[in-house]
């Protein structure tokens, strides 16, 4: 069993995770919003350390990053868990089930998965599919070595995640690509469960250390598609983050609990107008 990094014994074997902001105070057989970070007699575990739900080679272009080595392909792992709630998450088979999905499952090594990506054409390794933070020892282990042989890590996130973890994991990585899911607080707390102000924290951390930043926006109609706020969102981006970050307008499509239709190509093109006004890349995604 892996403990975890980032947590707080309080009274009476409770503990309080640091590693994102939801802060779940566990008592012990408790397991965390994430579902996969748990209290045992005190000890806080990392419950999927070393699982593995999905193994490919995929184009970087898929992450989605589009200005990053382009050309390149990137070995890309997941595991289980989310610290959100989003109804229409496509991936919701493996982000909205934890510990129950991990157990019995073989556990590799972080060095077993470096060695596969060096025998491979991979410049290096992408955390995605579920949400990585989550998986944050393992990811952070097995980045640290990825980083020592010279090779990239690519982070894929929803960046709800605190100060301090992210600074360690910002020392060994090198590109993220981040869902910024609303411009709305209220929007982030009524239909992910999370905040908004920690994921603009996390984007300003990662451009602020040098890193490569693409954002990826997807518009949900009748939730996130109020144009008066998207050109507030395009606007910050390009005062805080600056107007080269790259901005992906993704369509909507049915998926897991939110069956609303799929967004309107009209609107897709007119966001990318809007946001063309003010950011010097700006893509639609999931477009034939
Ligand atoms: S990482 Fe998981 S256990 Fe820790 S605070 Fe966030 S949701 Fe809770």
């Amino acid at each position: 069993m892996k403990e975890a990094s980032y947590y707080t014994v309080r009274a009476e074997q409770t503990v309080q995770c640091g590693l994102c902001p939801h802060g779940c105070m566990l008592r012990p057989g408790q397991t965390g919003r994430c579902r996969v970070r748990r209290n045992d007699g005190g000890r806080l575990i990392a419950d999927t350390y070393g699982v593995v739900s999905a193994l490919h080679m995929d184009p970087i272009r898929k992450k989605p990053l589009y200005r990053y080595f382009p050309e390149s392909q990137v070995l890309s792992l997941g595991s289980y868990g989310c610290n959100f709630r989003c109804a229409w998450c496509q991936n919701a088979d493996i982000s909205q089930c934890g510990t129950g999905r991990a157990s019995g499952t073989r556990r590799i090594e972080p060095q077993e998965i470096v060695d596969r990506m060096l025998r491979s054409d991979s410049i290096g390794l992408a955390y995605t599919y579920n949400e990585p933070t989550v998986w944050y020892e393992f990811m952070v282990d097995t980045a640290g070595l990825v980083y020592g042989a010279g090779m990239k890590n690519v982070v894929v996130t929803n960046g709800f995640i605190n100060k301090e973890p992210l600074d360690e994991l910002l020392r060994v990585s090198h590109a993220f690509n981040v869902d910024l899911k609303s411009f709305s607080d209220a929007f982030y707390r009524q239909y992910t469960g999370g905040k908004l102000q920690p994921v603009l924290d996390t984007m300003h951390a990662i451009v602020s250390a040098g890193l490569h930043l693409e954002i990826a926006f997807l518009v949900i109609p009748e939730l996130n598609d109020d144009t008066d706020l998207f050109v507030q969102m395009v606007r910050w981006i390009r005062r805080e983050l600056g107007k080269d970050v790259v901005l992906h307008i993704n369509r909507y499509f049915p998926s897991w609990k939110h069956a609303a239709p799929p967004t309107p190509i009209a609107l897709m093109n007119r966001m990318k107008s809007m946001a063309g006004e003010e950011l010097s890349h700006v893509y639609l995604g999931n477009v034939r």
